[in-house]
């Protein structure tokens, strides 16, 4: 066994990282989850160019396992696994990202695939770790290594046994102090809820042992506790399918499923936009106006995806006031993150996009207003009265975007009527 120390460097980076990068200590999950899912990408690249590799999807998991009595949580992948020198190079060496060599040596653009590019997403396991143990078998190799840290003082690296290729990250996860508690994470209910938060859309099996109480059989009243092993994520967003394979009730729960709101939708708009910046978004006019519409606690703001993953919940840069109540998610492969994958960097797409969609509402209420006067009343009843704030807000920059979207009670006709339809209804000599 050898013992190994982390550079000066690494020692102060690891400290800094552990205690002002993360703004949430539960994002460890996320990365260890797209790490796994990164590791089983490997395979699948090294299987498109050697056909002696055969990729078998249902092969290819990811499985998350929690341990109350010895306080653990437990990662596993069936991915391409680490040799020593990798777990001495990845692992120990902080902001070293294998997976961005990867991608460079196989001249693998930026795509919706390989998440890692920082090379310090593993070491967000000690926000809620004070052990972490490393236990793996590389493709290819024989032999498994185990690497094991409590964080700051360095970490040894042994050979061990592993029957499979792949890679176990073992947490073991911090005492409950007065004021914070990780205990939460060895709960059943808080990791799956943490899987579907961030890593829904991992394109590959995650599968967790779910408890699941049903009365016993012959019984009417005695109940047992059955455990099954069950696929928790959805894997195929519902933005990354064809729009002519899904149907408004697949809208429709999604909406729901997001919780979005209590009530239907009453438009959706899914946008497959490529180009100079690509992305993908499903939007949501909403029937109802939410209960909390016009108090000073209602955030607008659309969910953000970066290949798949959750980065921001409530991004609210991408809707203008006056199109607050939009709710949706866009995800775009082209933004660029900050270390910490919680905020952008330079905002210059994220501006694009927020264009882009801006100018996809208007046409799309517009054509509402034109097509389907009756789903258009509905919602103007709801949110009419934010249009008319956003023409008169910010000295009217925006009236020339918004102004025939207004409608006005019409005195004369008992209806609501837009200033369009009154002026071709004016009287020749009306001059005003
Ligand atoms: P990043 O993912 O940004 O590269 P991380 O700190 O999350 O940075 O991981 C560092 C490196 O460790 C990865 O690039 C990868 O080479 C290696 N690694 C981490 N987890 C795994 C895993 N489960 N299987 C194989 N390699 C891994
Ligand atoms: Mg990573």
């Amino acid at each position: 066994m050898e013992t190994k120390q982390f550079k000066a460097e690494s020692k102060r980076l690891l400290d800094l990282m552990i205690n002002s990068i993360y703004t949430h200590r539960e994002i460890f999950l996320r990365e260890l989850i797209s790490n796994a899912s990164d590791a089983i990408d490997k395979i699948y690249y090294k299987a498109l160019v050697d056909e002696n590799i055969n990729f078998d999807k249902d092969n290819y998991f990811i499985k998350v396992t929690l341990d109350k009595d010895s306080r653990t949580i437990k990662i596993s992948d069936t991915g391409i696994g680490m040799t020593k020198e990798e777990l001495d190079d990845n692992l120990g060496v902080i902001a070293k990202s294998g997976s961005l060599k990867f991608k460079k040596e196989n001249e693998i653009k930026d795509g919706y695939d390989i998440i890692g590019q920082f090379g310090v997403g593993f070491y967000s396991s000690f926000l809620i770790a004070d052990k972490v143990t490393v236990i793996s078998k590389a493709y290819g190799s024989n032999e498994a290594y185990k690497w094991e840290s409590c964080g700051v003082d360095g970490y040894t690296i042994e050979p061990c046994y592993k029957d499979s290729i792949g890679t176990d990250i073992i947490l073991h996860v911090k005492e409950n102090s007065e004021d914070e508690n990780f205990y939460e994470y060895l709960e059943e209910y808080k990791i799956r809820t943490l899987i579907k938060k961030y890593s829904d859309f991992i394109r590959y099996p995650i599968k967790m042992d779910i408890t699941e109480r049903r009365l016993k059989e012959g019984s009417e009243n005695e109940y047992e506790d059955i455990i099954e092993e069950k696929v928790v994520n959805s894997m195929v967003p519902i933005w990354r399918k064809n729009k002519n394979e899904l149907t408004t009730e697949d809208y429709d729960n999604f909406y729901k499923e997001k919780h979005y709101g209590f009530d239907k939708p009453l438009k959706h708009i899914h946008l497959s936009v490529d180009g100079t910046v690509s992305y993908n978004a499903i939007l949501y006019i909403p029937e109802n106006m939410p209960y909390d519409f016009y108090t000073k606690d209602y955030e607008k703001g659309l969910e953000l995806y970066s290949n798949g993953v959750m980065i921001m919940n409530k991004c609210s840069d991408l809707l203008p006031d006056y199109f607050g109540f939009v709710k949706g998610i866009v995800d775009s492969e082209d933004l660029s993150l900050n270390i910490s994958r919680e905020i952008l960097q330079h905002d210059r797409q994220l501006r694009f996009i927020a264009k882009n969609i801006k100018n996809k509402i208007k046409s799309e209420l517009e054509k509402m207003l034109r097509n389907d006067r009756e789903s258009y009343e509905k919602f103007y009843t709801a949110f009419g009265r934010t249009l008319k704030f956003g023409v008169y807000d910010n000295f009217g920059a925006e009236k020339d975007v918004l102004q025939d979207l207004l409608m006005f009670y019409s005195s004369k006709e008992k209806k609501m009527t837009t200033l369009d339809e009154y002026v071709t209804r004016m009287s020749d000599d009306q001059k005003y």
